[in-house]
């Protein structure tokens, strides 16, 4: 039996790496990237479209990876990581630089005083 595929797709993954400038959205790597999900797959999780949409999707590198879940705190309060029962367009995500940002479904970032949609 195949193993279901659980991640975004290619196309998703595209549309997050060039959001994101080919960088790791928060230390700006350009090695190891990796596609990170803000709200954590699981629980049944792949089965909710959003979890492999733009914005619940961030290019990081495998260190960042692995800090954010060692600094959960830090990694909320940044939006790198959301809490359900938010969602991750209700929350903004911190870039280098200092801008706050939301994260679109067709993939763009968004200063707007209103969440993306
Ligand atoms: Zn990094």
């Amino acid at each position: 039996m195949a193993r279901r595929r659980t991640g975004p797709t290619d196309a998703v993954r595209e549309l997050v790496y060039q959001r994101d400038g080919g960088r790791c959205v928060r230390c700006g790597s350009v090695d190891r990237l990796t596609v990170h999900h803000r709200v954590n797959r699981g629980m049944g999780g792949a089965r909710e479209q959003w979890i492999n949409q733009p914005p619940n999707l961030l290019l990081v590198c495998t260190t960042c990876n692995l800090w954010f879940e060692d600094n959960p705190r830090d990694s909320y309060a940044a939006g790198w990581k959301v809490r359900r029962p938010q969602l991750p367009n209700e929350v903004r995500v911190l870039y280098p630089g200092g801008g706050l940002y939301w994260l679109t479904q067709d993939g763009a970032l968004s200063m707007g005083v209103e969440a993306g949609r």
